[in-house]
C-alpha cells in the first residue's frame, strides 16, 4: 500500500517530515498487513489548529507569532505531546511529530494518543518576559484544545519546566481552578514529578544497555558519541558514562569535541552550566566538525539533537554498530536501508526517547492521585516500562524479520488498530 507520494519522498534526503512518517508507516503496514481502513485514519491527523499570537515586545512594539497544535490521534486516550519553540516550527513539522507521539505512546504502552505543538520564534533572542507573555497567549488561544483529559502538552525543544509552569498558570486562570494535570514536565513543587527532567536521557541509557545485552557487548568495553547537549543529550551522556561507557564525542550547536580517552562528562556539564548552556570553549577534547561526530570511530551513536541529521550519505560513513535515537526523526527514510544493509542496529526514536513521555504519564497519574512518589520509585517504574517496551519491539523484529524501527511501528499499529476497531465507526 505504498503510495506514489511517499515512495517519491523516500528517495529524497530531506522531504516533508510528515512524508517521512508515512514512508515508514507504509512499510510497517505492508509487513504487518494493516487493514486499509485503519491506515487511512492514521494518514490524516484528527485536528490541526493554527493561531496568531500578538505580543507586546519589551520595546513596546507588537509582534505577531504563529502558534500550532496538531492532534494526530485520541484513539488510545487523551492526546499527549510536547511544545516546541524554534524558527523551523511549521505545519509539517508539528504534524509529523504529532504522529510520532501516537506511535511512541502506543509503543510505551501508555493510555494516550499523540499530539504536538509549537511556536515559530527564536527563544534565544527573547527576554524572559516576552517568552512568558508568548507562552501564556498561546495557552489562552488553545485553552479549549488543552485539558487534563483531552490534550496534555509537555516540554520539547526550546521549552522546559519554566514554560510548563506558565502554561498551567494561564490555563488555571481561564478555567478558574487548579488543573496541574493539564501539562506535564512542570517544576517539582507545583505538581512536577521527580525524575521527569532526566527521564528522556535515562530512557536512552536503558535502551542502550538493553541493546548492548542483545548484542553481547560489555558496556565497560564500548565507546559512544552523543550529538546534542540539551536535556536529552546531556543526561544520556552523563548516564551512559556512569554505566562505564566511554563517551568519546559530544557536541551542541556551538562546538563538537572528541577525546579518545573519553570526555569527562561531569566537567562538560559544569562548563555548560557556567557558559549559557553551551560547550564552546570547553577544553576536555579537540574540536571536530559536527558531521564528524556522526561518523566517528565509536561503537554507539546517539543522535540527540535535531531531525534529519543522518542522511543517506552520512549513513554510508557511520562506523557505529548501534544507533540509539534520542532525538525525534534524526534519520531520513532514505538512510534506513543503508543502515540495515550495514547491519547497524537502530533503536528508533519512538522507542529510544519514550522515557520522557513515560514519566510524563507518571506525573499525570500523580497529579490525579494528589500523591507523589520518590525519585527511586519513578526511576524504577520507568526502567521496568522501558525494558518491557524494548523487549516487545525486539520480539516483533524477530517475528516480522524487520528492522527495529519497522518493528516499533508494527508494535504501535497493533495497539492503535485494536482501538480503532473496538471503538467502531459511524
Ligand atoms: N517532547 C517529548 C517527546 O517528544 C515529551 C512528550 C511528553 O512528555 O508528552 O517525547
Amino acid at each position: 500500500m505504498t503510495t506514489k507520494t511517499s515512495a517519491t519522498k523516500v528517495e529524497q534526503q530531506e522531504g516533508s517530515m510528515f512524508d517521512a512518517v508515512l514512508a515508514r508507516l507504509d512499510i510497517a503496514a505492508k509487513i504487518y498487513g494493516l487493514s486499509e481502513e485503519v491506515a487511512i485514519v492514521l494518514r490524516s491527523p484528527q485536528k490541526q489548529v493554527k493561531v496568531s499570537l500578538p505580543i507586546i515586545m519589551d520595546n513596546g512594539k507588537i509582534e505577531v507569532f504563529e502558534g500550532f497544535r496538531t492532534i494526530h490521534s485520541t484513539i488510545l486516550g487523551p492526546s499527549k505531546g510536547g511544545i516546541r519553540f524554534g524558527m523551523d516550527v511549521c505545519d509539517d513539522e508539528v504534524k509529523a511529530l504529532s504522529a510520532w507521539m501516537t506511535f511512541k505512546c502506543a509503543v510505551a504502552n501508555l493510555p494516550y494518543g499523540g499530539a504536538k505543538g509549537g511556536i515559530k520564534c527564536d527563544p534565544r533572542k527573547m527576554s524572559v518576559g516576552e517568552l512568558e507573555r508568548l507562552t501564556k497567549a498561546y495557552t489562552v488561544a488553545l485553552a479549549d484544545v488543552f485539558g487534563p483529559d483531552k490534550d496534555i502538552p509537555a516540554p520539547d525543544m526550546g521549552t522546559g519546566a519554566r514554560e510548563m509552569a506558565w502554561i498551567v498558570d494561564a490555563y488555571n486562570k481561564v478555567y478558574r481552578g487548579n488543573f496541574p494535570g493539564v501539562v506535564t514536565g512542570k517544576p517539582v513543587g507545583i505538581g512536577g514529578s521527580l525524575g521527569r527532567e532526566t527521564a528522556t536521557g535515562r530512557g536512552v541509557m536503558v535502551a542502550t544497555l538493553a541493546a548492548l545485552k542483545k548484542m553481547n557487548l560489555d558496556p565497560k568495553k564500548v565507546t559512544a558519541a552523543v550529538q546534542g547537549f540539551g536535556n536529552v543529550g546531556l543526561n544520556a551522556a552523563r548516564l551512559l558514562s556512569q554505566k562505564g561507557i566511554r563517551v568519546c564525542a559530544i557536541g551542541d550547536h556551538t562546538a563538537t569535541l572528541w577525546n579518545e580517552k573519553g570526555i569527562d562528562i561531569q566537567a562538560a556539564i559544569r562548563f555548560a552550566k557556567e557558559n549559557n548552556n553551551t560547550l564552546k570553549g570547553f577544553t576536555g577534547g579537540v574540536e571536530i566538525k559536527n558531521t564528524e561526530l556522526l561518523t566517528a570511530n565509536v561503537d554507539i551513536l546517539v543522535p540527540a539533537a535535531l531531525q534529519n541529521v543522518i542522511t543517506e550519505e552520512i549513513a554510508k560513513n557511520i562506523k557505529a554498530k548501534l544507533i540509539v535515537e534520542g532525538a525525534n526523526g534524526p534519520t531520513v527514510p532514505a538512510a534506513d536501508h543503508v543502515l540495515q544493509e550495514k547491519g547497524i542496529i537502530v533503536v528508533p526514536d519512538i522507542l529510544a526517547n519514550s522515557g520522557g513521555v513515560t514519566v510524563s504519564y507518571f506525573e499525570w497519574v500523580q497529579n490525579s492521585y494528589g500523591h507523589y512518589w520518590t525519585e527511586e520509585e519513578v526511576n524504577s517504574k520507568h526502567d521496568t516500562s522501558m525494558n518491557e517496551a524494548f523487549e516487545h519491539v525486539w520480539n516483533n523484529m524477530q517475528q516480522y524479520k524487520s528492522t527495529m524501527r519497522i518493528a516499533a511501528y508494527i508494535t504501535a499499529l497493533k495497539k492503535v488498530e485494536f482501538g480503532i476497531k473496538a471503538k467502531g465507526k459511524y
